[in-house]
């Protein structure tokens, strides 16, 4: 079968001290500081068989994500620029949908045929974070499309426990095809669920919402205050494209960083009230964070989503006065994530289709990747 594997270089950055565990498993810890002259290409790989509890997908949808283009973008000394756990060579592609081909013996509630999509991290279940009901903190984690072969694939081998079914989507969107395209978002989509649901428990019904930075999980994180009935939906995001395409999932006020003060917009709009709950989805809480803790209504939360390794000041006095809460969030496993989207996307309440901007075929995966670092489109589908 065709699958697009990277492969890079294994020459940790001077001054990197290898972990035990690092030189035990082939696995770097921060990819960015160990892997070097990243090579992206579509090949003739194996085509995998399942374990007693795996099924083969064969893969429909894979959406490109931010960490892909981090992983064929470099920087000046030719260094990933993706700063997670990593295992090359592997294929690519984590955010996907397909069709059951095989099950193994072991395999209960799937059947051939059956339309699924998958979670991405693979956590073990067994570990004290996983056993005291926190998957996303796993500590023996694998990631589909980091460490082990990813969805960029003709077929995909996965645990049946990863996957959840997606029938019902066929129905509201009216074709297999459209169907499986929707469900290849449910993986980002559950990111945002988790930050806004999970981790910081909410929003009441007409409270004030704000996204900073608009890429797909940020255009998730619209449509579903949007489903959850959000007052007002405020978003900021630098590029004209992602700004309309804001509005098109839900966004009542969409503004250029650039060009307003954001904590001023949001104190106008909210009649002086300040924000209910504040995303970060843009990856730069060094100037966003101090614009939400300008705009912080009393009993307000902020919670950061984008990844940025820097430290970030925060006034603590504001905190206490406005009886403010900040959460961090990571990952999308556990919580009801993956049903709940699925059932709020299958019931027509979240349509987050328009997202979707450029399509590729499988052996066009270089320039979908190539064409996502311009951070100008919603989603870019794979299509195999
Ligand atoms: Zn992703
Ligand atoms: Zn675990």
């Amino acid at each position: 079968m065709k699958g697009l594997v990277l492969d890079a270089d294994w020459e940790p950055r001077e001054g990197y001290l290898l972990s035990d565990f690092e030189r035990q498993t082939g696995k770097a810890i921060t990819g960015s500081s160990v892997w070097r002259n990243p090579k992206l290409a579509v090949q003739e790989v194996e085509k995998p068989t399942p374990g007693p509890d795996q099924v083969v997908l064969g893969v429909k949808s894979c959406g490109v994500c931010g960490s892909d283009i981090h992983f064929y973008e470099t920087d000046e000394e030719g260094y990933i620029l993706y700063p997670g756990l990593t295992k090359f060579p592997t294929i690519l592609g984590h955010e996907f949908s397909g069709v059951v081909e095989e099950v193994g013996s072991q395999v209960r509630d799937l059947v051939p045929g059956e339309m699924v999509t998958a979670e991405e991290m693979i956590w073990c279940g067994y570990c004290t974070a996983c056993r005291n009901g926190f998957p996303n903190h796993c500590e023996n984690l694998e990631e589909i499309g980091f460490t082990i072969p990813g969805a960029f694939a003709e077929y995909i081998a996965i645990d049946a426990k990863y996957c959840w079914k997606i029938n019902d989507l066929v129905d509201i969107f009216g074709s297999e095809e459209k169907a499986y395209e929707v469900g290849a978002l449910t993986e980002p989509t559950c990111v945002s669920y988790n930050a806004i649901f999970e981790r910081a428990e909410g929003f009441r019904p007409g409270a004030y919402v704000t996204i900073f930075g608009t890429g797909p999980i940020g255009l998730a994180a619209v449509g579903l205050a949007e489903a959850a009935g959000a007052g007002k939906i405020i978003a900021f995001e630098i590029s004209p494209q992602r700004r309309e395409l804001a509005k098109k999932v839900g966004a009542d006020y969409v503004y250029d960083p650039q060009e307003v003060t954001p904590s001023e917009v949001i104190m106008d709009l909210t009649g002086g009230r300040g924000a209910d709950m504040h995303v970060e989805a843009a990856g730069v809480p060094h100037l966003t964070v101090p614009e939400m803790e300008k705009s912080l209504a009393i009993n307000g939360k902020i919670v950061q989503i984008g990844r940025a390794a820097q430290r970030v000041p925060l006034y603590l006095e504001t905190f206490q006065v406005r009886r403010s809460q900040f959460y961090g969030a990571q990952g999308h496993s556990g919580h009801g994530n993956f049903p709940n989207v699925i059932r709020l996307v299958a019931s027509g309440r979240l349509d987050l289709s328009p997202i979707i901007t450029a399509r590729y075929d499988l052996d066009s995966a270089v320039e979908a990747i190539a064409q996502s670092g311009e951070r100008r489109d919603g989603k870019i589908m794979v299509k195999m």
